[in-house]
């Protein structure tokens, strides 16, 4: 039991008049005597709080301080009950309503959160919101959290509309980001008007955002029209070259379906006009020579002086491999094994990194599962040393 006390009670209780010492020299006369400490009977922690209050002579005017502090140590001990009493009784203070009110239905959110009662915390945080209480945006931010955890994007982009109007900054990023939820959502049920409406919405809120873009080709190709899928494809491409090794394959398997070469050809100037020399597009123009009779090693050999990358090298090995030359200079084993330990090293590495965090991720996440930002993470570099 006395570990029980020095746990719940007296390590609190020697925390508060810690605090109590550094605001005000402890007052020997001041009222009351410590509460005897009874072995059987752990202190009500009310009683203690008034009690180091009178006895440091704080008084009823710092008692939500102290409540506030007190209660806050207990939650975070995982005493959530006793954080709960505690805040309670600062939004029961008859005097200090304006000065700790708002301070105390944060934490109380706080502690209906960790209590695992999110409809009792999203109240608080509505409370907050709603009284344009100071503690609003962080109020909001923990309401979009929570529309996040439960995929409401609708009303995760009410939240953050409001953040952007209390904060006076740009929130459209992320709401590009819900709005493309929305689409992508949509396109599970196949509704691909109500898909291709949020995909425009998340582009009119975020022009610059490759996501929107993207799905939109996506929805496209699901409505059957590849052709202007890969137009859609190409104008996300062009925003951003770190999506160019997801886009191309894309952009590939739409040309081909729509088996138009003029298509392709036009697809892949655009790409180059605007990202030149990048390994992806010089594997892809390889390939095409390939397809079409040409021998495609000396645009691999340039685009590895230009830019050795573990893409173009594999396509090289890919190439020299079967070739007579390498058979006759005995070399053929040896370009094997290296292609082999190539797709190995493909299997074992990270994909994609979190710009914000360092989180590495196998596959693409639009928000970080680590650090829950949005578009943080892309594609680790190909390169080569
Ligand atoms: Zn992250």
């Amino acid at each position: 039991m006395i570990d029980a006390l020095a746990q719940w009670t007296l390590l609190p209780l020697g925390m508060a008049l810690g605090w109590a010492f550094a605001r005000k020299a402890f007052n020997n006369n001041a009222a009351g005597q410590p509460p005897p400490i009874d072995a059987g009977t752990p202190m009500p922690i009310d009683q203690s709080v008034r009690w180091i209050a009178e006895a440091t002579g704080e008084g009823e005017g710092n008692l939500p301080e102290l409540q506030l502090l007190l209660g806050n140590f207990f939650r975070k001990r995982g005493n959530v009950e006793h954080a709960i009493r505690l805040h309670e009784a600062v939004l029961a203070h008859p005097d200090d309503a304006a000065r700790h009110a708002d301070a105390a239905r944060f934490e109380l959110a706080v502690d209906y959160q960790q209590a695992g009662l999110l409809d009792r915390s999203e109240q608080y945080w509505m409370e907050l919101v709603e009284g344009r209480s100071p503690f609003a945006p962080a109020a909001l931010e923990e309401l979009i959290a929570l529309a996040e955890q439960g995929q409401d994007w609708p009303q995760a982009i009410t939240w953050a509309t409001q953040l952007a109007s209390i904060k006076g900054q740009s929130q459209a990023d992320r709401i590009a980001h819900y709005h493309c939820q929305r689409a992508e959502q949509a396109l599970t049920r196949s509704e691909f008007d109500v898909a291709m409406k949020a995909a425009k919405q998340a582009q009119s809120h975020d022009n610059g955002s490759v996501r929107a873009r993207w799905l939109q080709g996506q929805i496209l190709l699901r409505q059957g029209d590849p052709s202007a899928a890969v137009t859609r494809y190409v104008s996300a491409a062009e925003l951003d070259a770190r999506f160019l090794e997801d886009l191309v394959p894309a952009i590939e398997e739409c040309c081909a379906r729509v088996d138009d070469p003029a298509l392709r050809a036009q697809a892949f100037e655009d790409l180059n006009a605007m990202h030149p020399q990048a390994p992806v597009l010089i594997a892809a123009a390889a390939a095409q020579k390939r397809a079409v009779g040409e021998d495609p090693l000396p645009t691999l050999t340039r685009g590895l002086k230009l830019a050795p990358t573990r893409g173009l090298l594999k396509a090289f090995l890919a190439e020299i491999e079967p070739r007579p030359e390498t058979e006759s200079m005995g070399m053929r084993a040896s370009a094997a094994a290296m292609h082999a330990a190539l797709e190995r090293l493909e299997q074992s590495a990270a994909g994609y990194r979190c710009e914000h965090c360092g989180f590495t991720p196998r596959n693409r996440f639009w928000q970080c599962p680590s650090c829950r930002q949005w578009g943080t993470i892309h594609r680790l570099p190909d390169q080569i040393g």
